[in-house]
């Protein structure tokens, strides 16, 4: 697997990296068992490179798999934190839960437009903990191209985790959509300006795996794209990506989507409602939180309400 420098951290990561979301509690929910054999199996095929949250629930894995090996991973973790206090006890949870001394990476999770003045103090606290030397790189993950653009002027901010993927899905700007090129020339402008960056849904939340090697044609193109996040849930899913990013995937090959289901990631739903307008079989509902939500049983996977979600909340998997 080539590895990558990420901007000015010195941090060097594999080109493919594990989005550790799918096996915990919030997806596949698998046990301790079977999750962290997902990641010793990403490990032993050569990816170092973890992308994790506070919010995620997905610590455990990662410290069994690494528990007795001599594999040096380079964890990725965020916090939705807001306050300082907040960002603090988000990093000690990390650190604690990983039996680490330093973590690599720490961001501020899902920065959307607007959100960063709001959220200043939890980025004093990442900026207090990296001097500290509590943590070697900061930045944050977002969704939005005007937010991957202002990092590239933001001194403090070591690596960038935008939203990106050919068709555009979760791509905003402001309170509108943003394209992929505006995305894309956001994370140009951050490579530009020493900036590591990585990639998040390059399948659309898995929507687009159904065109799989379009999907990762579209990223893996650009130089300056450091690295690409990928969630794993299977181990088959780590052997194709590495297949692809070394050439050895059959032209006429697509990874088999007949089993997967769609599901709302309730953290990032914003209950807007759009999906529910859109859905034909009623599969839609609100749950008492008055987020939205998916009956499987009325579900077609058709995945009509997928690419009207602002927030790229409907996942595929
Ligand atoms: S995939 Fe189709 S049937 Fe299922 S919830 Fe979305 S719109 Fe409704
Ligand atoms: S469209 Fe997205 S944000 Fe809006 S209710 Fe549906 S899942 Fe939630």
């Amino acid at each position: 697997m080539k590895k990558r420098i990420l901007g000015k951290t010195n941090i060097e990561v594999s080109y493919i990296g594990m989005g550790v979301l799918p096996i915990g509690p919030n997806q596949l929910c698998l046990t301790l068992e079977e999750g962290s054999e997902v990641v010793r199996y990403a490990l032993e095929k050569g990816i170092n490179f973890f992308d994790t949250a506070q919010y995620y629930k997905t610590y455990p894995y990662i410290a069994q798999a690494l528990k007795g090996t001599n594999y040096e991973a380079v964890i990725s973790s965020k916090s939705l934190a807001a306050s300082y206090d907040e960002m603090n006890s988000a990093i000690e949870e990390c650190r604690k839960s990983l039996n680490r001394d330093v973590i690599d990476i720490f961001l501020m999770h899902e920065i959307r437009t607007g959100d960063f003045e709001g959220r200043a103090a939890a980025w004093d606290a990442l900026n207090d903990a990296k001097a500290k030397g509590l943590i070697k790189a900061i930045g944050v993950s977002t969704h939005n191209v005007d937010v991957t653009e202002d990092m590239a002027y933001c001194r403090e901010c070591d690596v960038v985790f935008p939203l990106i993927n050919y068709a555009g899905l979760g791509i905003r700007k402001g309170a509108a959509a943003g394209t992929p090129e505006e995305m894309l020339a956001a994370m140009h402008k951050c490579h530009k300006a020493g900036k590591g960056v990585y990639a998040m849904k390059v399948f659309g939340g898995g929507n687009l795996t159904v065109d799989y090697q379009n999907a990762l044609e579209f990223v893996t193109c650009r130089d300056y794209i450091d690295s690409l996040m990928i969630g794993f849930g299977k181990k088959g899913e780590i052997d194709d990506a590495i297949a692809y990013v070394e050439g050895r995937m059959a032209s006429d090959y697509n990874p088999d989507t007949s089993k997967k289901r769609l599901i709302i990631e309730q953290a990032n739903c914003e209950g807007c409602g759009r999906c529910k307008a859109m859905c034909q079989s009623e599969a839609i509902f609100y749950n008492l939180n008055g987020l939205a939500e998916i009956d499987q049983s009325k579900c077609l996977t058709c995945g009509y309400c997928a690419p009207v979600c602002p927030s790229r909340s409907i996942i595929f998997y």
